[in-house]
């Protein structure tokens, strides 16, 4: 683990609201006072142990009910931003669902004005890439420095290599299976017209059993001709005829992959679309019955294009570092091997090139730094 912590690090597939500190969620819940949680909710949100793939969106329905102010998920995003950095993760794509609250006078862009806002209130500042209008391919993307993360931590950053100083930060937007064909083109649009300000792509997530494909196709071709990246969550129960459409589509990611028969486990391969693979996830939701038994040996014996994630840090108590750790130890991979996983991660990010060739520096360094 101190190896795997060390390491720098690149998360593609993290969700803001699965992402909080177990600290500021009994927090929330304490404001709520006692009747402002159901009990069981309370107990629901605190035991962290295997829970089906239903009872976790249970789960995200108790959280959400405790994130609807704009300073609570300013809050929220900007601790998620410090963890990942104290984890030694140097580039962050961080996905959250915009929501609109018009209880609270929450629209969906005013949700992500107060995501970009906590990126912005944890010291992060705008990197080198310049500003670029909204329908260029090239996202400016927010850094942070990693002294003032550790800082306000009051952690020692354990950095591999000593010249390192940033965590890279993209907004993915993600559209909820439970949305409307018009809600999910409402996120996208949002995406597009935020891009200049670190939004860096779409994703398809929620409930796999709820919605159909057919629904989010208009706005995700529509995100495809602006040249927003596109990930899909796919493949989370078996749905052959779901998997073959959004394989087919050819997102520039896919999330999990677990339950894929044969033949679309062949046109993942053959389609060599990156694979965010979440393992601790994938067990505690029981998709998966084991580490060992999980598909990241097939990608990796395979020479597949895959990133290592952890998908929802909070609600599952995992860390990169330790997903990291927990595919060395399942998979009898060496430092070497795992290096050269979380450097492959880079070649994947939705971020511009210049932010990939910062990137790429780094892990040369860090290489050179643990040689
Ligand atoms: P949020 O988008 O509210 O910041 O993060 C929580 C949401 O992410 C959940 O309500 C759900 O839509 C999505 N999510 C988190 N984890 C998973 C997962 O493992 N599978 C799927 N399909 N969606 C997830």
């Amino acid at each position: 683990l101190p190896f795997c912590k060390q390491l720098p690090k690149v998360e593609l597939h993290a969700h803001l609201n699965g992402s909080i500190r177990d600290a500021t969620i009994r927090e929330l819940a304490d404001k709520r006072g006692p009747k402002g949680l159901l009990a069981e909710d309370a107990h629901t949100l605190t035991s962290k142990g295997d829970r089906s793939l239903a009872d976790c969106f249970k789960l995200f329905d108790v959280i959400h009910q405790l994130t609807t102010e704009h300073d609570t998920i300013t809050r929220i995003t900007r601790e998620v931003v410090a963890d990942f950095a104290a984890d030694s993760v140097v580039y962050l794509e961080l996905r959250t669902t915009p929501k609109h609250r018009p209880e609270v006078g929450m629209t969906k862009q005013s949700y992500v004005e107060a995501v970009l806002a906590g990126l912005m209130d944890a010291k992060i500042a705008t990197n080198d890439d310049p500003p670029q209008p909204p329908s260029s391919q090239k996202a400016e993307m927010l850094e942070d420095t990693r002294e003032a993360t550790s800082r306000s931590n009051g952690a020692k950053a354990a950095t591999f290599d000593e010249r390192r100083t940033g965590i890279i930060v993209g907004l993915i937007l993600s559209i909820d299976r439970r949305e409307s064909g018009e809600a999910a083109l409402e996120t996208v649009q949002l995406a597009h017209s935020l891009r200049h300000r670190g939004v860096v792509g779409i994703d398809l997530s929620g409930n796999p059993t709820v919605g159909s494909w057919a629904t989010f196709l208009p706005a995700l071709q529509w995100a495809r001709a602006y040249g927003l990246p596109l990930t899909l969550h796919c493949g989370e129960v078996p749905n052959a005829e779901e998997v073959r459409a959004m394989l087919a589509f050819r997102p520039e990611r896919v999330g999990h992959v677990c339950c894929l028969a044969e033949p679309e486990w062949q046109q993942l391969l053959d389609a060599k679309i990156p694979v965010e693979a979440c393992l601790t996830s994938n067990i505690k939701t029981e998709s998966i019955s084991s580490f060992a038994a999980h598909h990241f040996a097939l990608l990796y014996k395979d020479d597949h294009p895959v990133a290592i994630c952890t998908d929802d840090s909070g609600v599952f108590s995992t860390s990169l570092s330790q997903e990291y750790a927990i595919v060395a130890a399942s998979f009898g991979l060496t430092a070497d091997h795992v290096f050269s996983v979380a450097r492959h991660s880079v070649e994947y990010i939705f971020a511009s090139e210049s932010v990939k060739q910062k990137l790429r520096r780094t892990f040369v360094r860090g290489q050179t730094h643990k040689q």
